[in-house]
């Protein structure tokens, strides 16, 4: 049987507190633990839809921030490892500090440098380089909160620009939040989309437009990750005993 893993990761940072920062030695670690695991990496909605090895693992990072292509970019290029970036197309025209209700506590503190975005050039070097780049919405707003319209408009624009932009059909999108309903996920269906990725704590596996990701955090030292990629603690995650939401 094939056992697909689909990990959520954001900023990678030396030294930036935030929760959804993981240090490059962190990662490096949890990277090595998985590929000693037999873990091997494709792209996010290759591993969905035709996953090459018993164990799949797929490698996503959210809001694109710059640190990835800088800090998590090499330690994947060394494994030979792909992974998968959703970006929110409103922010790709520049490199420049990303904004919205999270991570807007840190504009004017000595951390903005690390909201810096990747811009277009970038993903597309990372597309050339074999990763997925899928949409997080133009503006990374709580889909489940706002109307059809606009809804309908955050999942199409930002599909049409990552196509256009970067000359592949953008198959895939992470919700922002990591939040998800009925209605937004037959939206994106609907939209085009494939494959779309969730972030909430329960793994219950719900089809491929709500596809349960582990978020990993700065809180998770090497104890804390291995004990996440059990499959005792998969498979609870996954059970109906398993809260939906944190
Ligand atoms: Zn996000």
């Amino acid at each position: 049987m094939t056992d697909v893993l689909v990990l959520c990761y954001h900023a990678v940072s030396p030294s930036w507190s935030a929760p959804l920062s993981v240090t490059p030695d962190e990662f490096e670690r949890q990277l090595s633990f998985l590929a000693r695991r037999g873990w091997r990496a494709t792209k996010f909605t290759e591993a969905l839809f035709s996953p090459p090895a018993p164990r799949t693992l797929a490698i996503t990072f959210d809001d694109a921030f710059q640190s990835v292509r800088q800090l998590a970019y090499p330690a994947l290029r060394a494994l030979g490892w792909p992974a998968t970036v959703f970006a929110p197309t409103e922010f790709m025209g520049a490199r420049a500090p990303l904004r919205w209700p999270g991570i807007d506590q840190w504009q004017g503190t000595a951390d903005e440098h690390e909201l810096i975005s990747m811009n277009w050039e970038d993903l597309a070097e990372l597309a050339e380089a074999g990763w997925e780049i899928g949409s997080h919405t133009c503006t990374h707003p709580l889909l489940t909160a706002v109307d059809d319209a606009r809804l309908r408009e955050e999942l199409q624009r930002s599909r049409q620009e990552c196509t256009e932009r970067l000359g592949a059909p953008c198959e895939s999108i992470a919700y922002p939040y990591g939040v998800v309903d009925e209605r937004v996920a037959a939206r994106a269906g609907e939209a085009g989309y494939r494959a779309a990725g969730t972030l909430i704590s329960s793994l219950r596996p719900l089809g491929p437009l709500r596809w349960p990701r582990v978020g990993i955090y700065h809180v998770d030292d090497y104890r804390r990750f291995r004990l996440k990629m059990t499959p005792v603690m998969r498979h609870l995650r996954a059970s109906s005993l398993w809260p939906t939401r944190e």
